[in-house]
């Protein structure tokens, strides 16, 4: 399983959880009906997790969405992220080996030039929806590296 620093900054990244994300009203909308539904399996054990999985196909997304990304205390989560199981229950599901290019490209750079991206990210004040998008179209990158 990959992972970068980025993935936990402005209370965490949802930027692979889907693509092509419409709005980020949209995308606000989408991960509540996807809590709502969370909120109804009655257990939160391996097989009810593996029924709210698969209640979509893989590439059925909500307005861009994945159908399992849910939210809880103001964080963004996936409950089938092995952090919270036993098992990584993604496995199959989505390419939990993906890193975005931001993602990709920070890990190449020196420590010093991680730090001044990470404190431009912290000076712009995104919330966490519009700094995930913008972490998944690159938008971000390409005005740090401008
Ligand atoms: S879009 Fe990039 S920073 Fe965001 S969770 Fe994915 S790899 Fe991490």
């Amino acid at each position: 399983m990959v992972f970068s620093p980025l993935c936990q900054l402005n209370g965490g990244c949802m930027g692979c959880c889907g693509h092509d994300f419409i709005s980020k009203e949209k995308t606000k909308e989408a991960i509540d009906k996807n809590t709502e539904e969370f909120a109804l399996i009655p257990e939160k054990d391996e097989r009810s997790l593996l029924t709210f999985r698969d209640r979509a196909y893989t590439s059925d997304l909500r307005d861009g969405v994945c159908r399992n990304l849910i939210k809880k205390d103001g964080c963004f989560l996936c409950p089938l992220h092995p952090a919270l199981n036993k098992k990584d229950l993604r496995i199959g599901h989505c390419d939990v080996n993906f890193l975005c290019d931001t993602a990709k490209k920070f890990a190449d750079w020196d420590e010093k030039k991680q730090q001044r991206f990470t404190f431009f990210i912290e000076s712009r004040k995104l919330d966490n929806i519009s700094y995930s998008m913008q972490m998944s179209s690159g938008s971000l990158l390409a005005e740090f590296t401008r």
